[in-house]
């Protein structure tokens, strides 16, 4: 069900999604969650089907599909594996600081292994005392001759003790604020570079989430994002902007996976004589969630087609989208586990999973309260 106009294009994208997700991720999902392991198997799947590099344009090595088909990738294996739709989403968090504000050379370089899958990436922001307010980071990075030495600990990293290629944003000024702040792509073998901790989780436990530690690391010169120091927090703020519409995807995904789950059983399990699904509470529940969610739906392939116009600001959109599709889908996943009464708290079922990995998307590139400070923002004071 979608009233948004897809193009033909968009909607061969997600047919083709949907049976790969159905056919390949689906029957490995409770396995990933269980074991908690990276799955490189799924990452195979993935660069086969060449879906890890829709928002980057072929020069560089992607499909250029753009950001609605992303947001279509996202949703169509987020309904069947959260984990897996994990591997997409970070691989494009990874890449997309490269892509806005890369050098030639260095797009030339980092994007075409990372868009096909041959590398992968992690974008490294957070540190223990700097989440949401990342303008309070310490990492450091001074440059001495032609390297930059970086010292600090990142840490939540997605995918960061198994990527190749890790963008590190840190201090190159400590006495300008937020202009103070570059980025530097950093490879995994860059001496003084290690992964301290991987966090053990409630939810998406098959995306690592690492601690990265750089202790006297010597970055190369010509790693530092576009050559120019001080333009970190821009490219930051401008990777998250449309990353957040991808994040809906992922939204979207689990809700509909959720709810798909709850439906199909409430038409068959059946109490007092009748199906469940008889019932009106159920309906008025079901009805409701399925509502919020197409609401959501909606509103997040209307922020990824402004993200598609490359100079639509996608800013204020983009965080509506991203808070309305995580705290729906915290609510789809919640009363779907409901329908399923004591099954659905089973690990037999898989609404449990669906729920711990939906809570990750009130959290992740940013809370929903810090989406409702960019939002206010826009409408107050912008
Ligand atoms: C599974 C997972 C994967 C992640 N992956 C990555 C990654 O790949 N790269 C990366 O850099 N980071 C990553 N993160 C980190 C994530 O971006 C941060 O956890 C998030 O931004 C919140 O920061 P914090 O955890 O320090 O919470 P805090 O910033 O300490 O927030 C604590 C609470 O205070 C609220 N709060 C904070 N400031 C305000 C305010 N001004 N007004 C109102 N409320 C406020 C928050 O909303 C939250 O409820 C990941 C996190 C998780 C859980």
């Amino acid at each position: 069900m979608s009233q948004f106009t897809l193009t033909q294009e968009q909607d061969q994208v997600r047919q083709l999604v949907r049976k790969v997700a159905e056919n390949r991720i689906a029957p490995r999902a409770p396995e990933i969650d269980q074991t908690g392991e990276f799955p490189w198997d799924i990452l195979a799947v993935l660069r086969e089907h060449e879906l890890l590099g829709a928002v980057i344009p072929p020069e560089y090595g992607g499909s250029g599909l753009g950001y609605l088909s992303a947001c279509l990738i996202n949703e169509e294996i987020a309904r069947v594996c959260m984990n897996s739709a994990m591997v997409v989403a970070t691989q494009c968090l990874a890449m997309k600081p490269i892509l806005i504000a890369g050098t030639e050379q260095q797009k030339q370089t980092y994007l075409p292994p990372l868009a096909s899958g041959e590398k992968l990436g992690a974008f490294a922001c957070t540190e223990p005392d700097a989440g949401s307010d990342t303008g309070a980071m310490r990492t450091v990075a001074s440059l001495r001759g032609e390297r930059y030495v970086l010292n600090g600990t990142k840490h939540f990293i997605s995918a960061g003790n198994v990527a190749d290629v890790v963008v590190v944003f840190a201090r190159t000024e400590t006495s300008q604020g937020l202009k103070g702040i570059s980025a530097f792509i950093v490879e995994k073998d860059t001496p003084g570079f290690t992964c301290g901790r991987v966090e053990k989780k409630l939810g998406v436990r098959a995306s690592p989430s690492a601690e990265l530690i750089f202790s006297d690391c010597q970055v190369p010169r010509e790693n530092l994002l576009g050559g120019t120091e001080g333009a970190g927090m821009s490219v930051l703020m401008r990777t998250l902007d449309r990353g957040r519409v991808l994040q809906a995807g992922l939204s979207l995904g689990v809700a509909q996976g959720a709810l798909d789950f709850a439906v199909s059983y409430a038409r068959q399990r059946v109490q007092f004589g009748r199906p469940i699904g008889n019932f009106q509470g159920i309906q008025f529940m079901v009805a409701e969630r399925a509502t919020e969610l197409e609401a959501a739906r909606q509103l997040a392939y209307a922020a990824a087609a402004r993200a598609d116009q490359h100079d639509g600001d996608v800013g204020t959109l983009g965080a509506m989208s991203k808070l309305f599709a995580s705290e729906v889908a915290l609510k789809v996943t919640s009363d779907a586990m409901r329908v399923l009464g004591g099954y659905g708290y089973m690990q037999d079922y898989p609404l449990e999973r669906m729920l711990r990995d939906a809570r990750f998307l009130i959290i992740g590139e940013g809370t929903s309260e810090i989406q409702k400070l960019v939002i206010g923002r826009a409408l107050l004071t912008g």
